[in-house]
């Protein structure tokens, strides 16, 4: 069955799906994405997707091309004609629009674009030892604000392929001052040498992670506190457990780092108690609206 698209108000097959040539996201990356996992008919953290999605728009100035109902209508329509029925990932794209190629913004009353895909996915991880993985570490080089989810994704780009080049799945990005920032595609958390849940705190330098925030909720009822504080490179080494956190990661446990081992090598027992809190978190529940 091939994949479904919807662009501007049409539903497509995928390879008969079009943008223009003079699309601004094409052309200068101006624009904003949401990417939101789909387990059963249920919308994984979706209030948290949608308010940030808004937020980001609010952030660069493009209005919203639909409504929210009519979006989460667009959500739904786009999983059942890709017939999503056990786990997949819905990705969300809104640009300025498409216009003559200037850098200021197009007239006013120029459509943003609208582009919503969906694709199935492997279910959800069953068995948190062999979710475990690997990250390199390597300098930041994006820009000032992190945290608004534009499709610039370039030094994002090429810190996940040279990871992928050293065999490992992920890049911890280090500031100039020599603190982790977050992942090229997630945030970043450790038990640290002293055994404090830490992650660093929201700002512009980082993605304000709906799956971090969920699991921020979850905390209380773990009986687990976490500290919003930024670590060091040396910090991270130094770890006893580390974790990343994404809408397609979800808890997935560090075991290795540039080649190190993080601890004895195998997942720690926090993140264990995480993973299966997150689990629940995303299992349980019905199928919801959004
Ligand atoms: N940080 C970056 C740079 C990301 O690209 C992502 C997700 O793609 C995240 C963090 C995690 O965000 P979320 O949990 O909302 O998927």
């Amino acid at each position: 069955m091939s994949r479904i698209a919807y662009v501007n108000g049409r539903y497509l097959p995928l390879a008969a799906a079009q943008i223009r040539v003079e699309d601004r996201g094409f052309l200068f990356g101006d624009g904003i994405y949401e990417v939101v996992y789909v387990n059963r008919g249920r919308f994984v953290d979706a209030e948290k997707h949608l308010a940030r999605l808004e937020r980001s728009l609010r952030e660069v100035r493009i209005a919203m091309p639909v409504g929210r109902p009519a979006l989460e209508g667009i959500l739904r329509e786009i999983v059942e004609r890709n017939r999503i029925r056990d786990s997949g990932l819905i990705y969300i794209q809104i640009t300025r629009g498409a216009a003559r190629r200037e850098h200021v913004f197009p007239q006013a009353g120029t459509r943003p674009t609208l582009v919503v895909t969906a694709r199935a996915l492997a279910s959800f991880p069953k068995d948190v030892d062999t979710w475990a993985t690997g990250i390199v570490t390597g300098p930041d080089q994006r820009w000032a604000r992190c945290d608004i989810k534009t499709v610039n994704l370039l030094p994002n780009v090429l810190a996940k392929q040279a990871a992928k080049e050293a065999g490992a799945f992920e890049m911890a990005l280090v500031d100039e001052a020599g603190m982790v920032t977050e992942c090229a595609s997630s945030n970043i958390w450790i038990v640290d040498a002293a055994g404090r849940l830490r992650t660093r705190p929201l700002g512009h330098d980082i993605l304000p992670g709906c799956t971090r925030a969920a699991l921020a909720e979850l905390l209380g009822g773990e009986r687990l506190t976490l500290e919003e504080r930024a670590f060091s490179l040396d910090d991270l080494r130094a770890a006893r457990e580390v974790f990343i956190t994404s809408a397609t990661s979800f808890v997935r446990p560090i075991t290795r780092i540039d080649g190190a081992t993080v601890g004895e090598g195998e997942v720690g027992p926090v993140t264990r108690q995480l993973f299966a809190a997150f689990s629940r978190h995303v299992q349980g529940g019905l199928p919801n609206a959004a």
